[in-house]
């Protein structure tokens, strides 16, 4: 029996991956999406990727009320099946992109397909200090919606400048007695919208120009964290159970290591006004492309572009 080949084969649920799934299968594609699973054991690698860890996204045009990111992620999902996606809630362990048609194995169905799109997304980056994986789980996290509850009443530290730290910092706020933001600089980087929201809020401390050094504890749990001031470089303990780490991201590309030409930051390279990467059927879209709006609309219009990218390489091809 000869081997059955779809047609597109799309990696990743976020709102790149299921855009992309909306346009292949409204063109009639019947996109084959990998969408993850629980298997890998990191809170920020769930189906539906990142937004599944928000709260409110307040910035998604077309809902004027907020809508939580999970909600908003379910959405996505009807939709692209609702056109005929076929969605697996698994990991990609491997990828074959030596040769076409292209192979893609997942942990439990290997599926091969004329064209991939690649929408794997970002992965939250962490601080490399001593204690910081001691206490993974028992005080260290990268994701206050996950795990904030865990902190009711108690004192914790946020470690970032950006959008992501003030979303936790605020969100936290709610649930914990205090909430010390620790920044390497003077200056936040995140929009101005969301300082303002963090500056005015009484439970919200900045700790400026300083480094959380070292997680501190024992066999119960976090106690607390050394911080340098980079300035003076003075070390104080900060008494805190939870530390949340919100430094940034990292792109998810290791499956494609040594295949798809990356950027020097790790992100996939995409020709310029398009989703192309240096193989031939092969599309790259959302935040493993992106390294600089990262934005769940971005993310979702160039999944849009892939799709169409995709859909348009095999009529050139004859496929
Ligand atoms: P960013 O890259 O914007 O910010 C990372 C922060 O972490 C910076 O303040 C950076 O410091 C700090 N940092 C980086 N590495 C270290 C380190 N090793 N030690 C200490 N501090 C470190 O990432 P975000 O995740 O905050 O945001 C990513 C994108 O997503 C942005 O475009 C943001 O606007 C967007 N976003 C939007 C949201 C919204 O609109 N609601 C919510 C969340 C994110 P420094 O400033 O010195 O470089």
């Amino acid at each position: 029996m000869a081997e059955s080949v779809n047609k597109v084969i799309i990696i990743g649920s976020g709102p790149a991956g299921y855009t992309a799934a909306i346009y292949a299968a409204r063109a009639g594609l019947a996109p084959v999406i990998f969408a993850g699973g629980p298997a890998i054991e990191d809170p920020q690698r769930v189906p539906g990727g990142q937004l599944m860890t928000t709260t409110d996204v307040e910035n998604y045009p077309g809902f004027p009320d907020p809508v939580t990111g999970p909600e908003l992620m379910d959405r996505f999902q009807k939709q692209a099946e609702r056109f005929g996606s076929v969605v697996h809630l698994e990991n990609v362990l491997e990828v074959d992109l030596s040769s076409r048609p292209f192979t893609v194995k997942g942990e439990t169905q290997t599926v091969k397909g004329e064209s991939v799109i690649i929408a794997t997304g970002a992965s939250a980056r962490w601080l490399g200090i001593t204690g910081e994986e001691a206490f993974k789980n028992r005080g260290v996290s990268a994701c206050a919606t996950c795990d904030g509850t865990f902190f009711k009443n108690q004192n914790v530290l946020v470690v970032g400048g950006g959008d992501t730290a003030m979303e936790e910092a605020l969100y936290l706020s709610k649930l914990v007695a205090k909430v010390t933001v620790v920044h390497r600089r003077e200056e936040l980087r995140a929009s101005k919208i969301m300082q303002k929201r963090a500056m005015e809020n009484p439970k919200i401390e900045f700790v400026w120009n300083s480094v959380v050094e070292e997680v501190t504890g024992d066999k119960r749990g976090m106690s607390g964290a050394k911080v340098r001031n980079l300035v003076t470089n003075e070390l104080t303990e900060i008494e805190a159970t939870g530390l949340f780490v919100a430094i940034g991201h990292k792109p998810n590309t290791d499956l494609f290591a040594g295949v798809l030409d990356m950027h020097p930051n790790g992100y996939l390279k995409t020709e310029p006004g398009s989703t192309r990467t240096n193989v031939p059927g092969v599309f790259a879209c959302g935040d493993v492309q992106d390294s600089t709006y990262r934005q769940a609309i971005t993310a979702a219009g160039s999944g849009c572009m892939a799709a169409i990218d995709a859909e348009r390489w095999m009529i050139e091809e004859g496929s």
